[in-house]
């Protein structure tokens, strides 16, 4: 049998994938070399766009039970006070979902291998690891082993969604961008049958609640970060300091003595202690003809925005929708080109703000942590608006019409008629018009004439403040572009960016 695609690596990354590729009707075969799910939590956070992902995918209701919604992020100075505070309560909710939840790594997991397991046309093989592939015409061959044979298959595409260590990374020769950036920091995850304690900050805004957002200590004594997982689950993260010893550090009295500041008279039970090398790392190809890498595979960052994994999310929905849009609506196959295209610079930006903040949060020198501090408050970020989901830039090079208004943003997500808009909608390529004169039918794109509905004022508003009569959004929730008055051309211009023939021939057709 020959595939539509084989994901490589099962972890989130690669569980996201199959659960796209499968609401597609692809077909999946999904090699990943462990017999189980890795037991402990890495990633720990994610923003409103996963969660609208999750939606898209079919999986929510399954996830949502085991988040924890927070409030943002507090980062304090070395003298306790705060610096900068990232929080969003009270704050407009764009995309349908809170800008922050906590969550437990291998639940995730769990969730979203179930979210395909009953789909046919998904094989997941465990204990079934990569060891090679080739490539010849339209097609990737894909040598794997298990059960201590070597058996291969064949797929269209091949996604490498295999971790930082990537083995198909390095069999394509692919190198790594360095962007110069490497702290060893110690892990702990604990249950804790209770709050969390901190030392007397000042500066705290009166909504922020130190139980519901993540604290980063900037403290020269120690950085360290505070993490409210979700249920009773808490998580630190400690920088080493010059001269530490990784495994001297793991010890449980050196845990112990560490947590005791946080957690002295709360009981609470330790899950795992293990250090970490935060990098700042970009794959410098994200494709090799009909192979791509996604994830960990292709992207390193420092986790200080809680980024990591997000980004790996991103990549898969991008190449989920353009697959589809080939293998369902005849597409041409190069718009897989615009992959790297529209996400490096994503990428890039967002961790090269991790590295920044990485850059003052991990200042040993308390006199140039005091200065430092000074700098953050002179700069007055405490208190403003921004939330480590505003980071995401637009899309400014692919498949976006550039040159109108909002192309290549995430587009809202309100409530149209009682429900989510992704909801009322379905997913796909959607046109909202103003009414009858801006709406235009086309085969694969549901339009939405805003004037039949019953409560779409968001979108109204939306149109009106950017001054267009409809707006077309990409399956990944993306603004393709907008138009004033008919969308034909906007249409068209789409069209013609996918290899599709213009609307008339396609009508025809
Ligand atoms: C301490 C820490 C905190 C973090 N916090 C956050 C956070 O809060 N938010 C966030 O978004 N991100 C965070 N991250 C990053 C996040 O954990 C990773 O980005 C994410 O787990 C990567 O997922 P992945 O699926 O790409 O790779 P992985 O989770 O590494 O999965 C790769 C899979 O590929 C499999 N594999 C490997 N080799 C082969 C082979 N030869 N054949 C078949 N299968 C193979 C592996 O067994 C594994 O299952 C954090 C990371 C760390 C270390």
């Amino acid at each position: 049998m020959t595939y539509d695609v084989i994901v490589i690596g099962c972890g989130p990354v690669g569980g996201l994938m199959a659960n796209l590729l499968a609401r597609d009707g692809l077909s999946v075969l999904v090699l990943e070399k462990e017999e189980d799910l890795h037991p402990l939590p890495r990633a720990v956070h994610i923003d409103h766009e996963m969660l609208r992902l999750f939606q898209s995918a079919g999986v929510i209701d399954a996830i949502l039970p085991d988040l924890r919604e927070t409030d943002g992020h507090l980062h304090v100075g070395a003298d306790h006070g705060v610096i900068r505070y990232m929080g969003t309560v009270g704050k407009p909710r764009p995309f349908g979902w809170a800008n922050d939840y906590f969550f437990y790594q291998p639940e995730l997991e769990q969730h979203l291998r179930d979210g395909f397991a009953k789909n046919a046309k998904v094989t997941l093989l465990t204990g079934a690891e990569f060891q090679g592939l080739t490539q010849t015409g339209d097609f990737v061959t894909v040598t794997y082993t298990k059960d201590g044979k070597n058996h291969q298959a064949q797929a269209r595409w091949a996604v490498g969604s295999d971790g930082s260590r990537s083995p198909v990374r390095k069999h394509l020769g692919i190198a790594l961008d360095d962007l110069d950036f490497e702290e060893p920091w110690l892990v702990v995850d604990v249950e804790a049958e209770g709050d969390v304690k901190f030392p007397d900050l000042t500066g705290v805004p009166e909504e922020a609640d130190l139980q519901r957002l993540s604290v980063m200590m900037c403290d020269p004594v120690r950085p360290a970060t505070v993490v409210p997982g979700r249920g009773n689950h808490r998580r630190w993260e400690f920088m080493l300091l010059p001269g530490e010893d990784d495994e001297e550090m793991m010890q449980p009295d050196a845990v112990a003595r560490l947590l005791e500041p946080y957690l002295s008279g709360v009981p609470h039970k330790i899950v795992r202690a293990a250090t970490y090398r935060f990098h700042g790392l970009i794959a410098e190809k994200w494709q090799q003809g009909n192979v791509f890498l996604a994830g960990d595979a292709a992207h390193q960052t420092p986790p200080f925005f809680g980024q990591g994994m997000c980004h790996g999310f991103r990549d898969v929905s991008n190449l989920a929708w353009k697959m589809a849009q080939v293998v369902n609506e005849g597409a041409n196959p190069a718009i897989l080109d615009t992959y790297q295209l529209e996400r490096d610079p994503h990428v890039r930006a967002v961790i090269g703000a991790a590295v920044n903040v990485g850059r003052y949060i991990c200042v040993l020198d308390p006199q140039a942590a005091a200065e430092r501090d000074t700098k953050m408050r002179e700069r007055a970020e405490f208190g403003t608006s921004e939330t480590a989901g505003d980071l995401i830039p637009a899309i400014g090079e692919g498949i976006v019409l550039t040159g109108t208004e909002a192309a290549g943003e995430r587009f809202i997500q309100p409530k149209i008629n009682g429900k989510l808009l992704d909801d009322q909608t379905g997913g796909g390529w959607r046109l909202f018009a103003r009414d009858a004169d801006s709406a235009v039918a086309a085969n694969d794109i549901t339009t939405i004439n805003l004037a039949e509905q019953d409560e779409a004022a968001n979108v109204l508003a939306w149109l009106d403040e950017r001054g267009v009569d409809a707006v077309l959004v990409r399956p990944d929730h993306y603004v393709f572009g907008t138009a004033r008055g008919s969308a034909h051309a906007l249409l068209d211009t789409r069209n013609a960016a996918l290899g599709l023939g213009d609307l008339k021939s396609q009508e025809a057709a």
